[in-house]
Formats: C-alpha cells, sequence, structure tokens
C-alpha cells in the first residue's frame, strides 16, 4: 500500500493519483505541479512557464483550500501529512527550487531523512524539545545508510 498524502489544514488528499498535485507560487506567478510520491524521488512535472531557477524559494499551497503549506519549524520547507497503513506522520521538504532534502516526522520527531542534500543541514528546529543534536545526526546517519 502507497503512502496517502493530505493537507494538513483541510485534509484534501493530495494524491489522488499517482503523483501529488500541489499549488506553487512565486513572485505573484501561481502553477500546479506534480510531484513524485516516492521519498527521495524528485522528478516533478512544472509548466513550462513557471521558470523557477535553482535556490529560487518557492511557496507550496494545498490546491484545495489553497493554505500556505510553509512549516511552522522552518519556513524554507513545505509540510504535508501522509498516512500508511496504519502509520502517519508528516513529510517536510525544502521550498527551495533544486535543493533536494526531505524529512519525515513522527510527529516531530525526525525519522527518516531523504535526499543529496541533507548534508550539513539545520534541522535542529524540527526536532525542538524532542531530541538532542547527537540524535538528530544519529538518524542522519542512519538515513544515509537507508536503514529505515
Ligand atoms: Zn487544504
Amino acid at each position: 500500500m502507497g503512502k496517502i498524502y493530505e493537507c494538513p489544514h483541510c485534509g484534501a488528499i493530495l494524491n489522488p493519483g499517482e503523483k501529488i498535485i500541489l499549488t506553487v507560487a512565486k513572485a505573484g506567478k501561481k502553477a500546479m505541479v506534480l510531484l513524485s510520491p516516492v521519498l527521495g524521488d524528485y522528478s516533478s512535472e512544472i509548466p513550462e512557464n513557471f521558470h523557477p531557477v535553482i535556490s529560487e524559494l518557492i511557496d507550496f499551497l494545498c490546491p484545495v483550500c489553497h493554505h500556505d503549506l510553509t512549516s511552522s519549524n522552518d519556513a524554507t520547507f513545505a509540510e504535508i501529512r501522509f498516512r500508511e497503513g496504519p502509520h502517519s506522520g508528516k513529510v517536510a521538504f525544502s521550498k527551495k527550487y533544486g535543493r533536494q532534502i526531505t524529512l519525515v516526522l513522527n510527529q516531530n520527531n525526525i525519522v527518516d531523512v531523504f535526499g543529496k542534500d541533507k548534508e550539513g543541514i539545520d534541522v535542529v528546529n524540527f526536532s525542538k524539545p524532542f531530541q538532542t543534536d547527537a540524535e538528530v545526526q544519529t538518524r542522519l546517519h542512519i538515513g544515509e545508510n537507508g536503514l529505515s
């Protein structure tokens, strides 16, 4: 069974088909994008006229309630909810175009990290007050080895 992704604000299912559908916004421009539901897969379908540039901060919005999905823990991340069988949690991903980092959270604990840009990331903000730096480092290390 795959993950079901939901808007944390209105509960709308964001992957009614194969891909996750989100609204993106930057500098007054909005578009719909399709993202892979597979964690660590950063392939995306973006309309030709949206033109994001590398490292540009993109806002992600729920396509149903239009709520901004920016994480309350870190303004450079967007956050959505997921359910998978009996498991549920949150997935936070970088809002910077081209920056490949995705955090999987259970409540506010980081349980897994994906993406090539996870080195040196300040994930401590996501873990207050549940973890120490050492614990985060251990989890990053576990993520690197693909043991989740
Ligand atoms: Zn919503």
